[in-house]
């Protein structure tokens, strides 16, 4: 029959238990209350944790967007927010992909550093983004993510503020992207076991 007739609209507007984004079909797996709660936890622990320490927060575009707007309304501290971005291309010489990080303009020397990123899966980007921010020599980096994948972590990171950790699979939503598109969804979609082959 197709998954069609299993589009549910619950009475919370927005929340439905599955959603077509672009050409693949997606499960609800996280809800906007579940995620809502979550960053509440987070944001009271690191607002705990960084008490007079004017923290900056390095939220990673484009996937935390929208956990950074909601962590940092949660954040009772003072502190300042300044946006960077990921590019990542293929290095001509090594053949190998490099990551660059666009938009890092802040001074960051003896500053308190909150990197916020929308997941984490190998860790690989997190590990280049941590790189970049070192040789500034800051006071201090923490990472907050919404979302950790510890099935697929391949490097050694230190992360102190996980939202959530989830299994090895594809999820979309709540700022996260397939292909584009489903970034815009309030709740958090796994793909659809069929569409995994
Ligand atoms: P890593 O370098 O840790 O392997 O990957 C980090 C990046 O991969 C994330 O910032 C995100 O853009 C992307 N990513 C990893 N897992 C997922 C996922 O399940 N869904 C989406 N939409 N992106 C993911």
């Amino acid at each position: 029959m197709g998954w069609l007739l299993l589009v549910l609209q619950n009475p919370y507007p927005n929340l439905y238990m599955m959603v077509t984004v672009k050409d693949k079909s997606f499960k609800l797996f996280i809800d906007e209350q579940e995620i809502a709660s979550r960053v509440a936890e987070l944001g009271a622990r690191i607002s705990q944790d960084y008490e007079g320490k004017r923290p900056l927060f390095i939220p990673v575009l484009n996937g935390s967007f929208m956990f950074a707007a909601d962590l940092l309304k949660n954040i009772s501290v003072d502190c300042e927010v300044t946006f960077v971005k990921v590019a990542s291309y293929e290095a001509m010489e090594t053949k190998g992909q490099v990551e660059e990080i666009l938009g890092l303009e802040k001074d960051l020397k003896d500053r308190h550093i909150v990197v916020v990123e929308d997941i984490v899966d190998t860790g690989i980007t997190m590990t280049e983004i941590l790189r970049n921010i070192r040789v500034f020599h800051p006071a201090s980096v923490e990472i907050a993510t919404m979302f950790l994948k510890p099935d697929a972590l391949r490097r050694e990171l230190s992360l102190k503020y996980v939202g959530k950790e989830i299994a090895n699979k594809f999820v979309v939503g709540y700022g996260l992207d397939y292909d584009g598109y489903g970034r815009n969804l309030r709740s958090v979609y796994q793909l659809h076991e069929s569409e995994n082959s």
